[in-house]
């Protein structure tokens, strides 16, 4: 087991209590979970839902699962049950689906929508005219009762994997833009959260104005192969 306690300790001191921890443990043991859970931390971040059904199920339920990874729309009523928010949320057929399943669970699912600020085109996401083509139906969406059971809290972002600094700056600097300039207040009164900056990138995500940040391998070391 390699949870690097004191860079865990450090990272929450440094993060205060403006910006929300993540700790990604995405092929890490329960064991590794249970440690930072004795620590007094809570949020956790998955990418796969068989990995984070098996893991919910053995770990304490107080535990509030993000999912990170890409969701497919066929897996959504596995995690609907429990999930505490979904990060990836990069069209309007997935984000209906999550209110269908939200509604047979009898709750409601907090949400934000991915926007793709990097250069490789592998990464997901939305681009900025789709965040405000989606945006713009929300009222009509809402008329129709197709939001009843989603609150959509934000934005998440993944910047470039490069070592060139100013580059992630600029494509932190872009999503945050975006984040400012939602629109109508009133339809997003929930429009709090900004979810940007990993392992490699955080402190420059957090000088850009990141409210939460999803942090893997600082914690844990590197990661196994999946
Ligand atoms: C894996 C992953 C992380 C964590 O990456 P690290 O570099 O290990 O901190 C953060 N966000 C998303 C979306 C991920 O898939």
């Amino acid at each position: 087991m390699a949870v690097n306690i004191e860079k865990y300790r450090e990272i929450v001191k440094e993060l205060g209590d403006k910006i929300k921890l993540i700790a990604v443990s995405k092929l890490r043991t329960v064991e590794e979970i249970r440690l930072l859970y004795s620590l007094g931390h809570r949020d956790f971040g998955e990418n796969y839902v068989q990995e984070l059904i098996a893991k919910q199920l053995d770990l304490p339920h107080d535990i509030r699962w993000h999912f990170i990874g890409h969701l497919q729309t066929n897996k959504v009523k596995i995690i609907a049950p429990f999930i505490h928010l979904i990060h990836g949320v990069d069209s309007l057929k997935l984000l209906e689906e999550i209110n269908k399943q939200a509604i047979i669970n009898n709750r409601t699912i907090k949400c934000l929508f991915q926007i793709h600020i990097a250069q490789e085109e592998t990464k997901f996401g939305l681009s900025d005219t789709e965040l405000k083509e989606l945006i713009e139906s929300i009222p009509k969406l809402k008329l129709s009762n197709k939001l009843s059971h989603v609150r959509l809290c934000g934005l998440m972002g993944m910047a470039s994997l490069t070592d060139n600094t100013s580059q992630i700056r600029k494509e932190f600097k872009y999503l945050k833009c975006l984040f400012d300039d939602r629109g109508d207040e009133t339809s997003l009164s929930s429009f709090n959260t900004l979810s940007m900056g990993m392992s490699a990138d955080y402190k420059i995500a957090v000088e850009e104005g990141s409210s939460m940040v999803r942090i893997g391998s600082l914690l844990f070391g590197e990661r196994p192969a999946k």
